[in-house]
Order: C-alpha cells, then structure tokens, then sequence
C-alpha cells in the first residue's frame, strides 16, 4: 500500500491546494492532508476550521484523509507508515525553501521522499496570503478558492472590520 502525506498551513484551502490533492491522490493508494499547527504562526482560521474547509472540499476523493497535526512532520508520515511527502512547487522561489526541507526530511528520515508535483499553470499563482489580503480589499476570488471558503473568508473580515 502506497501511503503519502501532503503537509501544510492551509490557512485555507485553495484551488490550488486542491488540484495537488487530486493530483496526488490518484498517485497513491491513501493520501493524509496534514494541517499544520503551529503555534508560531499567526493564523486566519483555527485548525479545527482548516480541516473541516478541506473535509469539505475533498468530499466523494475516497482515498484522502485529513488531519492535523504539531510537531515532526517525518514523525507523522511514520506513525501513518507514509513513504513520501507531496509538496506543490509554484514558482522556482519556491524550490529553494523546498528543496531545503527535503533535505533535512532525508537527513533525519532516509526512507521517506518528499515528491514536488508542479503547480498547474492556471493555478500557479494562487497562495492563501494573496486570496486573504485580495478579499481584504473586496476583490473576487470565486475562481480561486471553493465557494464555502470564499463565504467564510468574507464573514471574517466583516467580523473583523
Ligand atoms: P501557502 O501559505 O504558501 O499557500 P501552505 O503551507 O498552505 O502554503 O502550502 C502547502 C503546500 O502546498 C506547499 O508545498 C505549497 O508549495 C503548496 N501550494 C500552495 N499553493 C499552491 C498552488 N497554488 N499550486 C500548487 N501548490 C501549492
């Protein structure tokens, strides 16, 4: 059984996101969407909220499950017995800080590959930070993000305004 996990902050999900989880999960046997929890990290959405946006999202791919989770993210992929981790790359900025994780991934877990899929044109420049701050300002983002985030992302900022 092919096991892999597609880690991230998914603060939230976007089209993005979900064209490498359709991608990935049709690679793989079964796929973990690992929501990052970092304490750290100044987040729009709880965890809680960006597993239940994905849950949502990914409903009828059988395949994939979503959880979170804080800490190693090698120890994660072998508690499931996962043997790769997906990352999507964007840009080539993004192979550096990519290409970096890999590598320490490798250094303190040999067995586990990380696999990049690169980003589909259309999609490759969407990022959660951009779709939060292009909804700031009331732009739309309809073709960027599934219609509950775009919902969601707005009550948001209303709250918050
Ligand atoms: P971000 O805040 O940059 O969107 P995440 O931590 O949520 O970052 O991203 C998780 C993974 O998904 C990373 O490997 C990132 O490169 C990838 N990713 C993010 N957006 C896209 C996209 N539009 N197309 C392909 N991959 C993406």
């Amino acid at each position: 059984m092919h096991i892999a996990v597609y880690p991230g902050s998914f603060d939230p999900i976007t089209n993005g996101h979900l064209d490498i989880i359709r991608r990935a999960a049709g690679l793989v046997d079964k796929l973990y969407i690992a929501v990052l929890v970092n304490k750290q990290k100044k987040c729009m959405f709880t965890p809680q909220e960006r597993v239940g946006f994905i849950e949502q999202a990914v409903e009828g791919i059988i395949n994939v499950e979503v959880v979170s989770y804080d800490g190693l993210l090698v120890e994660f992929c072998k508690k499931v017995n996962a043997k790769a981790i997906i990352k999507g790359l964007r840009v080539i900025t993004d192979y550096e800080s990519e290409a970096q994780m890999a590598l320490i991934n490798k250094k303190i877990e040999p067995d586990i590959e990380t696999v990049l899929l690169v980003a589909t044109e259309n999609y490759s420049f969407i990022s959660s930070s951009i779709i939060k701050e292009l909804a700031s300002y009331g732009s739309d983002i309809s073709e960027m993000v599934p219609t509950h985030v775009q919902e969601a992302i707005v009550k948001k900022w209303r709250e918050e305004s």
